[in-house]
Formats: structure tokens, C-alpha cells, sequence
């Protein structure tokens, strides 16, 4: 509500002409490099944000310890906090009954991309996972507020909290370890597209699958024939989408509990697909050698660029793998080549796989330029949010 007066119980940070023009620009988040002020503010408070000559420009969530020291959540006064949480968290449930389809298993809150910033919320069928990534998202009363506005709204079997330690340290948060917060189901089975694959609290990387891809599986396997290879396959998810048109799949991998999940996944779809344990660079470059063939190939490699600094390397394991995927290519073959690196943009990327087609002298087209599943929103303002790449491509 414009004009309502703040609770003069809300403390104030200043920020900087900088840090004023980042706001102006749509993004959410104020360095600590650029906030002037902010004595006497608590972690993981709810702030009142300010320019240096003391003009109001809204209310924000603050981290003591992170180079992010404001996020934004409103350019106005908040003065219940809980009640605009569990109204955002109403919100995103709701958007997602509207933009996912086929599936038990989504990002219920994309962070930003839901104006939750800090707060990670997984749907897999009956168990709902959550990870908080600031000081105020782990703060009382909101942490309690935003899970109790999940239990209403999803009704879990059981609730669990993912840990992601080197972030709880970052941001000066006590150690705690992953595990059941409600409930007492620790596993369960989800599907997406049709798929069904084994889902447990304790294992797995990111909050369990990848649900950004969901879309791009079903993609990939409108376009799929013949003899597939499924790179960096994790529990198969391309892979396990891919045997429903392919009559061979391969699934390639270095993790062997990633590549047993897998397995039980291909189970329990009545499928047969050959899984290998192996590191993909050396087994492209075997394969590629050996003159071996597919129809299909999917790369889906883990993020080569944690940061800008290691873009140039990042761009060359991109060059790498896509050259030696192309070589193995029959003609008519399709390719599926992601790269999940915030730091090398869709350009980037498509410069990349370019560049490889015309090294092997192969004439792509683009057939689909995709990104990440709607319930990963990218908010505008803030290019974070947007991190997936997905072409696909036919010869
Ligand atoms: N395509 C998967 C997600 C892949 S995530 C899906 O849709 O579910 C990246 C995967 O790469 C992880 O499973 C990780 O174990 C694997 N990985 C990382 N480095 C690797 C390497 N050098 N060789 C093979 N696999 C690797």
C-alpha cells in the first residue's frame, strides 16, 4: 500500500548511487560494496532500504555475512512479513497448477524467480524438499511461515530440508544436517512426462532430480531415433525418456550411485538401457576414435563455469564435447547439447556448438532453442535466474 507509513520498529540501510541504479535497473540484489549504512541491523532482518539522501525505495531482506546484502522484496513498506510470505508462497503454487503439465514433481519457488529470494522449494509427488539460502529465510518467524503455508496448500506425506553446508557457512548460519523436518517418508516414486523415477531424501545431487531439464526430456524425445547416447546421464532422466522412441539407449556417467538409481529407474519403466561408469571426456574421445555411430546424442555436462573467471576453459570443454558428439553423428542424427553455466550465455553457447559444426564440417540446424521448465521463472531484472541452455539440432 503506497504511502502507508513504516513501522518505526523497521531499521534502515542506506545505499549507495550505485546500488540505487542496480535497483533502478530491475535487479533485487545491493552489494555490500554498495550499502552506505546499516547500523545496528540484526541478520536476516527485514529492512527499509534508502538512498543517501534518505528517499524511501522499499523493503528488503538483509544478510549480515553475504557480498549480497540486500535482496528485495518489495518496493513498499512490509510491515507482516510472514503474511507476504505465505501470500508469495500461495502465488507460486498457484502459477505452477497453471505451467506444469504431466508431472508430480517441480520448483514450487524459484528463489527470485518467485520474489522469494534465498528460498529453494522442490515438489517430488508426496515429499517436499526445501533448502534456505540467506540468514532471513532461516529466521524465525518467516522459515515457520512459509512452511506452514506449503503443508496447507501441498499437504506432503513429509517435509525435508536439503543442507547446502558451504552456503549456511557463507552466510554465518549454525551447521545443521539434511533431513526429515515433517513426517516420516524418506523416499518415494514421482513422474514426469510419463517417466517414473525413485526419489530419495538422503541421496542425490542438486534437491534430488533435475527438474529444470523436465521439459527438454520430453522434447528430446519428440525428436529422438535410432541408436542413443545419453552423456553425463546422472539417474537417467534423457535417457530414460529417450528408450521410449530408441530402441538402444546408452547412459554415460562418472557417479556410480547416480548410475544405480538410474538402473532401478530403467526397472521400474520396464526398460533396458545400458548404463557405463565412466569419465565422458575420456569415453568421447574412445568412442570418437573408434569410430563409433549414433543417431541421437544428448550432453548434458555439469556447470563448467562456476564463475566468469573460468569462462575461457569452460568454453573449451563445451568445444570438446560437442566437436567429438558431432563426429559420432550418423547423418540425419539428432544432438541435444546443454550447458547449465549462468556465466556462458545463450550466444556463447550457440557461437560454441557453431564453431564445432563447422570444425567437423557438419551443416546444423537449429531445430529448438530451449531453456530451463517454466516453473524455474527467469525474472527479468535479474539474469541469475537464467541459466539453462538446451538446443537441440538435427544434421
Ligand atoms: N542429464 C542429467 C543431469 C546431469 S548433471 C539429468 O537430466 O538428470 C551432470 C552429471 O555429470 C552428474 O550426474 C555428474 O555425476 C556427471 N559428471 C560430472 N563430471 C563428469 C565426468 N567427467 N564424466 C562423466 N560424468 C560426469
Amino acid at each position: 500500500m503506497p504511502g502507508k507509513p513504516l513501522s518505526p520498529t523497521t531499521p534502515t540501510v542506506k545505499i549507495s548511487r550505485r546500488g540505487v541504479e542496480r535497483l533502478r535497473g530491475g535487479h533485487v540484489w545491493v552489494y555490500r560494496s554498495d550499502v552506505v549504512s546499516a547500523e545496528g541491523v540484526e541478520p536476516g532482518a527485514l529492512v527499509a532500504v534508502k538512498d543517501e539522501r534518505g528517499k524511501f525505495l522499499g523493503s528488503a531482506l538483509y544478510s549480515s555475512a553475504s557480498q549480497i546484502a540486500i535482496r528485495m522484496i518489495s518496493p513498499q513498506a512490509v510491515d507482516d512479513l510472514p503474511g507476504l510470505l505465505r501470500e508469495r508462497v500461495a502465488h507460486a503454487i498457484a502459477y505452477r497448477e497453471r505451467v506444469v503439465e504431466n508431472s508430480d514433481a517441480y520448483r514450487v519457488i524459484f528463489s527470485e524467480g518467485d520474489f522469494l529470494p534465498g528460498l529453494i522449494v522442490d515438489r517430488y509427488n508426496d515429499i517436499v524438499t526445501f533448502q534456505v539460502l540467506t540468514q532471513a529465510m532461516d529466521a524465525e518467524p518467516a522459515r515457520a511461515a512459509v512452511l506452514a503455508e506449503l503443508a496447507g496448500q501441498l499437504k506432503p506425506e513429509a517435509v525435508a530440508e536439503r543442507v547446502d553446508a558451504r552456503v549456511r557457512e557463507l552466510e554465518q548460519l549454525s551447521a545443521r544436517k539434511s533431513g526429515l523436518a515433517h513426517g516420516e517418508k524418506n523416499s518415494t516414486i514421482f513422474v514426469m512426462n510419463g517417466v517414473s523415477f525413485h526419489y530419495d531424501v538422503q541421496g542425490g545431487q542438486k534437491t534430488g532430480a533435475f527438474l529444470d531439464q523436465r521439459e527438454n526430456y520430453a522434447a528430446a524425445a519428440r525428436y529422438a531415433r535410432g541408436e542413443a547416447l545419453d552423456v553425463f546421464c546422472y539417474q537417467g532422466g534423457f535417457a530414460l525418456h529417450l528408450a521410449g522412441r530408441c530402441p538402444r539407449v546408452t547412459g554415460v556417467d562418472s557417479s556410480r550411485p547416480a548410475l544405480e538409481v538410474a538402473d532401478r529407474n530403467a526397472t521400474l519403466n520396464g526398460r533396458e538401457i545400458e548404463w557405463i561408469e565412466a569419465n565422458a571426456f575420456d569415453l568421447m574421445r574412445d568412442y570418437a576414435a573408434s569410430g563409433r555411430q549414433y543417431d541421437t546424442i544428448v550432453l548434458d555436462p555439469p556447470a563448467f563455469a562456476k564463475s566468469r573467471k573460468n569462462l575461457e576453459t569452460a568454453l573449451r570443454g563445451y568445444k570438446e564435447l560437442n566437436l567429438r558428439a558431432l563426429k559420432m553423428l550418423r547423418p540425419g542424427g539428432v544432438l541435444v547439447t546443454c550447458s547449465c553455466s549462468y556465466h556462458v550465455g545463450a550466444g556463447e553457447f550457440l557461437e560454441v556448438v557453431a564453431e564445432s559444426a563447422r570444425d567437423s564440417h557438419r551443416n546444423l540446424r537449429l531445430v529448438e532453442n530451449r531453456g530451463q521448465a517454466k516453473d524455474h521463472p527467469i525474472l527479468l531484472g535479474v539474469p541469475e535466474t537464467g541459466y539453462l541452455k538446451c538446443l537441440i539440432l538435427s544434421t
